[in-house]
Parts: C-alpha cells; sequence; structure tokens
C-alpha cells in the first residue's frame, strides 16, 4: 500500500474513533491501573479481543476525546504517542490518535 493510501485510511480510522467517542461510547475510564499487575490485566484483555474490534479497544483502555483528570493528562505526553504520526503505538492499541485524547494506558 502507497504511504498515501495508508495516511488516508489513518485519517478515516481517526474520524471514526473520534465519531465514537463523540457518540457518547461509554469507556472504562477507572480504575486507573495503579501497578504493573493492573497494566498487564488491561492488555491481557485488550489482546484477548477479536482483532477488529475497535469499539472493544476504546471500551477496554478507557478512551477519552479530551484530556483527563486534575492533570490534564493527554496523548501527546504520553510514552507510546508517536507525534509525527499522531499515532498510539502501544501494541496492545496501535491506534491513530489525536494529540489531546487519553486512555488508562497513559504513561509517562
Ligand atoms: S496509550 Fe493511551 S494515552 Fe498513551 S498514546 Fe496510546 S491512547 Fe494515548
Amino acid at each position: 500500500m502507497g504511504e498515501r493510501n495508508k495516511g488516508r485510511d489513518a485519517e478515516r480510522l481517526r474520524q471514526q474513533i473520534a465519531e465514537l467517542l463523540k457518540g457518547g461510547l461509554k469507556t472504562r475510564t477507572e480504575p486507573f491501573p495503579s501497578s504493573a499487575q493492573e497494566f498487564a490485566r488491561i492488555l491481557d484483555e485488550l489482546r484477548a479481543l477479536p482483532p477488529d474490534d475497535l469499539e472493544g479497544k476504546l471500551v477496554i483502555a478507557g478512551f477519552t476525546d479530551h484530556p483527563y483528570g486534575e492533570e490534564e493528562m493527554r496523548c501527546q505526553e504520553c510514552i507510546y504517542y508517536l507525534v509525527h504520526r499522531r499515532w498510539c503505538d502501544l501494541p496492545e492499541l496501535d491506534l491513530p490518535v489525536e494529540p489531546d485524547w487519553w486512555c488508562r494506558l497513559w504513561k509517562i
């Protein structure tokens, strides 16, 4: 696939995610994983999903389309965020995201 097509597909998927979140998809923003074990458990849940279950990923990871909490956490500062691609590089997610979105797998 050409780079341009890939970019277009990513944009389409980003739009689709934005619409799901805007449409009020109830995602599990809590509890925020407070230990490596809890973090790993969420990853296990994500791995158990069928690969094309986009809503499932968003729900389990607890996506929001805005910064979260008092500290205004967001993808932009997360170690998994790829600035130039506007992409979440966590293998269990591997999704296009916006810099001011967030999910509970956020890490710095
Ligand atoms: S792990 Fe979550 S907060 Fe971090 S870049 Fe991915 S979607 Fe954003």
